[in-house]
């Protein structure tokens, strides 16, 4: 058995946290035909676009896709090519767990958390416009039909981990007719799961609950810009933005990738934590079937992590990514 998956290495940091996880999946035994794709900035002159029409062909063809982040430009320039690329996918629920890790010294102790954002919405539906020299306007379109299709997958996401409870978070206390709308779907599609404890909770007020008390809570549900927020807040929970994974789940596909972005900064240098992309590799391994791989992968990262002796500059350490990485193949039973 082998399974065709694109790769799309990203930019900035992506390239290199890529090859880690490629050489840490490869090192399963799992045979992976890896199609590499570029996207982003650097493809423009190329493609007349950072999102060229054969790397969704690509994504579309293979189903399955890991993905290093890339580059925004801030205030101006072309659309974020992530968003982009989810939208035209129609990769609807963004899955961002958020746990404690052995050997990582937090604040808490005991943070299980799943993020589940709706991701083809809300105020990323790019719709804005200057309105003369001095103001600006977005919109915020919210559905019923994304609205119950993202609350539907926590519930269904609870129920096959075995979870307690959905919160589903929005600010529709201000935003009464767009929030209200997702809140009147979360509450709708909670009534069709009656073994999972269900509560709402206003976005502000869930920051301040997940700082004091994040064991608390379960499966999170949430409009789009809230659930990005709160995902990057919840990353900080359990070590940060190096160890937090992700995934884009549609109807036809799935793209993996981090939580973080391209950090440009570190770009090149091979310091940067591998962790978040070989963890979404985890998850990516366990949406093939690959149960026992992923599960073999997942302890070698626990192993490398109580071990405390291959670790980037994040967690203390001052190994470079591609040790972590071998550190972790090493251990990879
Ligand atoms: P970022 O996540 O790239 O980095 C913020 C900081 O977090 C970094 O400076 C670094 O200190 C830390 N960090 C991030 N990843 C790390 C890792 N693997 N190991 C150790 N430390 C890490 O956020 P930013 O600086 O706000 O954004 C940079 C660019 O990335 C922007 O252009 C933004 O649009 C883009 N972005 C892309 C994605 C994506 O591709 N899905 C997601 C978020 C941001």
């Amino acid at each position: 058995m082998s399974y065709n998956v694109t790769l799309i290495p990203g930019d900035g940091i992506g390239p290199e946290i890529s090859e880690a996880a490629r050489r840490v999946i490869d090192a399963t035994g799992v045979k992976i035909n890896w199609e590499v794709v570029e996207a982003g900035e650097a493809v423009i002159p190329q493609y007349g676009t950072p999102l060229p029409e054969y790397v969704l062909e690509s994504v579309r063809k293979n189903r399955v896709a890991l993905k290093g982040p890339l580059t925004t430009p801030i205030g101006k320039g072309f659309r974020s090519v992530n968003v982009t690329l989810r939208q035209e996918l129609n990769l609807y629920a963004n899955v961002r767990p958020a746990r404690t890790l052995p050997g990582i010294a937090t604040r808490y102790e005991k943070v299980d958390l799943i993020v589940v954002r709706e991701n083809t919405e809300d105020l990323y539906a790019g719709i804005e416009h200057r309105v003369g020299r001095d103001a600006a306007e977005s919109i915020k379109i919210i559905t019923r039909e994304a609205s119950e299709r993202i609350v539907r997958y926590a519930f269904d996401l609870a129920v096959k981990q075995g979870r307690k409870k959905v919160t589903a978070v929005h600010k529709a206390n201000i935003m009464k007719l767009s929030d209200g709308l997702f809140l009147e779907c979360a509450r709708d599609v909670a009534r069709d799961y009656p073994g999972i404890e269900f509560e709402d909770m206003i976005v502000d007020a869930m920051c301040m609950k997940l700082v004091q008390s994040p064991e608390k809570y379960d499966v999170l549900v949430l409009p789009n810009l809230y659930g990005d927020i709160v995902s990057d807040l919840c990353a900080g929970l359990v070590g940060g933005l190096g160890v937090a994974p992700g995934a884009n789940i549609g109807l036809e596909s799935a793209v993996f990738e981090p939580v973080h972005g391209s950090a440009p900064k570190h770009a090149g240098l091979n310091r940067v934590n591998p962790l978040a992309i070989i963890l979404s590799g985890v998850m990516m391994l366990q949406h093939l079937g690959e149960n026992q791989a992923a599960k073999r992968v997942a302890n070698a990262v626990t192993a490398v992590l109580e071990e405390g002796k291959s670790l980037t500059y994040d967690l203390g350490g001052s190994s470079s990514t591609q040790q972590m990485a071998d550190a972790i193949i090493a251990g990879i039973a």
